[in-house]
């Protein structure tokens, strides 16, 4: 069980930390964890991000085609392969990776801004109909992840151009 939980990552805001908690304890509000599985007709319940799924936890936040293709773009740019598996599961990846602590520390920070902006963008779609495009999601993943880690870390520099060559390299 604690093998699985993410510790708090001081490079996000405590937001951030808060929401993954509640990921990765399945408490977040989708509508099969309102409502109860077997009192939710899924067919009503459809990925408002792909349309192609449900909306629940175990798709958007891993089946969903948006968040795979997130997934292969963060691999990309912190030249890490992150696997296809849930966040549970990404937790465990991460801890178990031979890397430095402050590497870590990275991939997790990066991973946790990810996770927040999928489901924030799963909850544009949901209540206004439409959601950031896959590279506006992308973009917005590397600036407020560069903003938020630059106003609480001092000790190191988050070159903009370096930041988005390799975020590892500033780790
Ligand atoms: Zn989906």
């Amino acid at each position: 069980m604690e093998s699985n939980l993410a510790r708090w990552n001081k490079r996000v805001p405590k937001k951030v930390n808060l929401f993954v908690w509640r990921l990765l304890r399945n408490s977040i509000p989708t509508p099969i964890n309102l409502f109860g599985r077997g009192t939710v007709d899924v067919s009503t319940v459809r990925c408002n991000l792909c349309n192609n799924g449900i909306d629940d936890t175990s798709h958007v936040f891993r089946d969903c085609l948006f968040t795979n293709t997130i997934r292969r773009r963060l691999s990309d740019w912190i030249q890490y392969s992150i696997p296809d598996v849930n966040p549970s599961e990404l937790v465990d990846w991460y801890k178990s990776l031979q890397v430095t602590n402050p590497k870590r520390d990275m991939i997790e920070a990066i991973l946790f801004v990810g996770w927040w902006h999928i489901w924030k963008e799963r909850n544009n779609a949901l209540h206004n109909g439409k959601h950031a495009t896959l590279i506006d999601t992308f973009n917005s993943i590397m600036s407020l992840g560069s903003l938020w880690m630059s106003s609480r870390d001092k000790k190191r520099n988050y070159d903009w151009n370096n930041w988005l060559m390799n975020p590892m390299e500033i780790a």
